[in-house]
């Protein structure tokens, strides 16, 4: 039996500047979402918001690149444009790049993170949502996941993962794909994703039998509207238990804050911090960059439910174990935000390119005289 999980996401407007992803949005998702199970289009569904992102988390048996799914993410996020324009909101249709919908929702705006997997007895999911940052910030999580026997015990302890992972690491500057396998290659892997502007891990294979085990969304919204609209906030769904790393494991790499590039006006660094859904919206300079983390289980094609048919969804992150690692991503950002446009607070010259610093330095060109 197969099953599909697709988390398709957009920033379409949000409440306050780019805080969060108000009610009237999110009831618009949850109607159309309830509207596709009655009508056997999806299985289950779970709308949430990381920040100011709208997120459309859909379990169905249509394979990925479904029309029919994408279609109904599409329309989601068009009726949600047209409440946030008639609320006014910030930033109303921000991510939605082009006006008539050709089958396909990757290349429009919204991120897409999808896999068809082969159901086993057990199958625990995680779902990462980030907000005020870029597919790169995955880089760092899934290479200690899936390659650091520091951090999974499992790669030195299950004999399912001694032959170690494979990762498809994607150049978004020339559009190309490479799979490198790990732990053969892991310093040419570290070597590329090391570079988190440029490079990003799209998906992750077990490598004694190609199992799929995770998969992210990898938008470049920059490349696409060739300007600065917004950051990409990216979304991953990664596959735990049985052979593949436990959910603690998975977890594991956010007992500590790591930076990653986005925060205010995409154009710094900044702590990341792992928040409970309660706590998924930015606020200070635009941040600090938050991530949520949804668990469940999937369930004879559907996310297991509970007696009213609720599907039973566990918000990781809302747990004591993270304090620290958010306490360390406020000091962190503190120091950063000392330091004003300085870098390395601010990203490097290549990633403010599509921002719109160059044109208001353009006008110093004439000024420069030879020394
Ligand atoms: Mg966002």
């Amino acid at each position: 039996m197969k099953t599909t999980i697709s988390v398709i996401k957009a920033d379409v407007g949000s409440l306050v500047g780019h805080h969060i992803v108000p009610a009237p949005l999110l009831e618009i998702a949850e109607g159309n979402l309830s509207r596709a199970v009655d009508e056997g289009l999806i299985s289950s569904f779970k709308v949430f918001h990381a920040g100011d992102d709208l997120e459309l988390l859909m379990v169905h048996d249509r394979g990925e690149r479904s029309r029919e799914i994408h279609a109904l993410a599409w329309k989601t996020f068009q009726e949600a444009t047209e409440k946030a324009k008639e609320l006014k909101l910030y930033g109303a249709g921000q991510d939605m790049l082009k006006n008539a919908f050709s089958g396909n929702i990757r290349g429009m705006g919204p991120g897409v993170a999808e896999m068809e997997i082969e159901e086993r007895r057990s199958d625990p999911i995680i779902v990462f949502a980030a907000d005020k940052t870029s597919p790169g910030a995955f880089n760092y999580p899934l290479f200690r996941i899936f390659a650091d026997p520091m951090n999974t015990a499992g790669l030195v302890i299950d004999s399912a993962m001694q032959d170690g992972f494979k990762f498809e690491v994607l150049d978004s500057k020339l559009n190309k794909r490479v799979v490198l396998q790990c732990p053969e290659e892991m310093y040419k892997l570290i070597g590329l994703i090391g570079t988190v502007s440029r490079y990003s891990i799209s998906r992750i294979w077990r490598a004694t039998d190609d199992q799929l085990c995770t998969v992210t969304s990898t938008t470049k919204l920059s490349l696409l509207a060739g300007k600065y609209i917004g950051k990409d906030d990216p979304v991953a769904v990664v596959r735990a238990q049985h052979g593949l790393p436990a959910v603690g494991e998975i977890l594991a790499p956010f007992l500590h804050t790591y930076f990653v590039e986005g925060w205010m006006r995409g154009s710094h660094w900044g702590p990341l911090m792992p928040v409970s859904l309660r706590d998924s919206k930015c606020t200070a300079f635009d941040g600090p960059p938050r991530m949520v983390a949804l668990g469940f289980q999937i369930c004879n094609g559907r996310i297991a439910s509970d007696k009213n048919n609720i599907p039973m969804v566990a918000d990781m992150f809302d747990d004591p174990a993270f304090d620290l690692a958010r306490q360390e991503a406020v000091k962190m950002a503190t120091v950063f935000r000392r330091m004003g446009e300085f870098q390395p607070a601010r990203l490097s010259e290549e990633s403010m390119e599509y921002t719109t610093l160059p044109e208001i330095l353009k006008t110093l060109k004439d000024r420069f005289k030879p020394t």
